[in-house]
């Protein structure tokens, strides 16, 4: 593959862009490509070589890169009408009553403009509503670049996790490992008064995609009944794509008191949301007194590409397309490692996917989740699969990321660029791509 104008184009942005790009993740050594077009589930760089794509933006393309005729329609028409006002527009209300309608937590909705701002916000109104400063996370989870979850290590050793936290920010976030219902009991029952919230995304899907184990959700909800703080699920990357249009919390039947969105919910375009109970959402400004307020907010092109995607979604069977095609490839990622890397483990629900390079296989692999794992207590690989996202660190990154990465990118399979990012499958992809992508792997493990 000649990479040649991509280099060039990295070369210059080098000079007038942090790391020459404009998110950090895009940086892929030594130098990314550069996209010149999507076309369906493929993509096409500045050097004319086309991928398999399975990135799909970080997670918003459901569709791929051809989005539906009434999406692409609605996109045109409110763009040229426009495209935003500063004034309401029907069209937010379409696309909250749609939400409220689907999932199970939404009676009501504030639009924002990134996943970022939902998370931000979010933790602003569960502070604001219950009067405490104290939010628990997850270890290896991700909420976006916002100063209360950028945060490592534990609850009682709290750091901010990049420069440009101040530590005291810090000291207000609890971090404990997922999936581990007696970290999380200990640390309400020395902090529970002072808990607004725990955040945690329903499957950890910005390290290496980790199911829960069973009942650790209901553990959250239990506990934060008892203490009187908020449980807010991040859904988004898991909103609208894991459990279709009921999201991760209809899948696992456990009801957030919040819940943030984005990616899928704008159709392609910047977005986030918060949604939850009336009594709790009503909190924000001008309802309430927690400040909440945004220029682009229910941006009118976003609001219609978000309503349009979802209502397609209700009327066809996409998630039953893209759910087969991510069982099929998980499936047939998992024979391939039996065969050649027994030690590693598939992972991943629904549409999502990934391949964990964890270090040790189980004596047999004899009755194993094959479709991704899922925690199963009985699966022989249950004591070896990761549960936490130091688990998810603790496996070959490096071989991921430097060998296995670029092995896919030269047989033409577009991956997410590290051992802990998704992949999904989008309704453009076709059998082929998915027995293309395993012949790929094949070659690649
Ligand atoms: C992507 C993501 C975010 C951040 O969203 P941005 O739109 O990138 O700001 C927050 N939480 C989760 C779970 C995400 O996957």
């Amino acid at each position: 593959m000649n990479h040649d104008r991509s280099r060039e184009l990295y070369d210059r942005a080098l000079s007038v862009m942090p790391g020459g790009v404009n998110s950090s993740v895009r940086a892929t050594r030594p130098y990314p490509f550069f996209i010149e077009r999507g076309d369906g589930g493929h993509v096409v760089d500045a050097d004319g070589n086309r991928y398999v794509d399975y990135v799909m933006g970080y997670g918003p393309l459901l569709y791929g890169h051809d989005a539906p005729e009434p999406v692409q329609a609605a996109v045109q028409k409110y763009a040229s009408a426009g495209p935003m006002y500063g004034a309401p527009t029907e069209i937010e209300v379409e696309h909250a009553e749609f939400v409220a309608r689907h999932v199970p937590s939404v009676e009501m909705i504030r639009f924002v403009n990134s996943g970022t701002e939902a998370t931000v916000s979010a933790v602003r109104l569960a502070r604001g509503y219950t009067g405490r400063d104290k939010i628990v996370i997850m270890q290896g989870g991700y909420h976006g670049a916002q100063e209360s979850t950028l945060v490592e290590g534990d609850a009682q050793h709290p750091q901010p996790s990049t420069s440009g936290v101040p530590e005291e920010f810090a000291q207000h976030t609890l971090p404990v490992p997922f999936n581990d219902p007696d970290a999380v009991t200990e640390v309400f029952e020395e902090h529970g008064d002072d808990i607004a919230a725990v955040l945690v995304e329903p499957v950890l899907a910005n390290m290496g995609i980790v199911s829960p184990v069973d009942g650790y959700h209901e553990t959250l909800r239990d506990l934060c009944d008892d203490h009187g703080s908020l449980l807010v699920f991040d859904e988004v990357i898991t909103g609208f794509r894991v459990g279709g249009l009921q999201c991760a919390q209809g899948k696992f039947g456990v009801t957030p008191d919040v819940t943030t969105f984005g990616k899928i919910i704008g159709g392609g375009f910047p977005v986030g949301a918060i949604g939850g109970k009336s009594e709790i959402i009503e909190h924000f400004t001008p309802a309430g007194d927690v400040f909440q307020s945004g220029t682009f907010s229910g941006h009118p092109v976003t609001m219609a590409a978000g309503y349009e995607y979802l209502n397609y979604a209700a009327e066809n069977g996409v998630y039953e397309h893209i759910n087969r095609l991510g069982a099929k490839l998980r499936e047939g990622i998992s024979d391939i490692c039996a065969d050649q890397a027994p030690e590693y483990t598939v992972v991943g629900t629904d549409s999502m996917f990934k391949t964990v390079f964890t270090r040790d296989a189980p004596d047999t692999l004899e009755g194993q989740c094959e479709g991704g794992c899922q925690q199963r207590v009985d699966c022989p690989r249950y004591d070896h699969c990761p549960k936490t996202g130091a688990d998810v660190a603790n496996a070959e990154t490096e071989r991921w990321e430097r060998i296995f990465w670029h092995e896919m990118k030269e047989q033409g399979i577009f991956l997410t660029a590290n051992q802990f990012e998704s992949q999904f499958v989008s309704y453009a992809h076709t059998e082929e791509d998915i027995e293309r992508t395993l012949e790929a792997y094949k070659e690649a493990l």
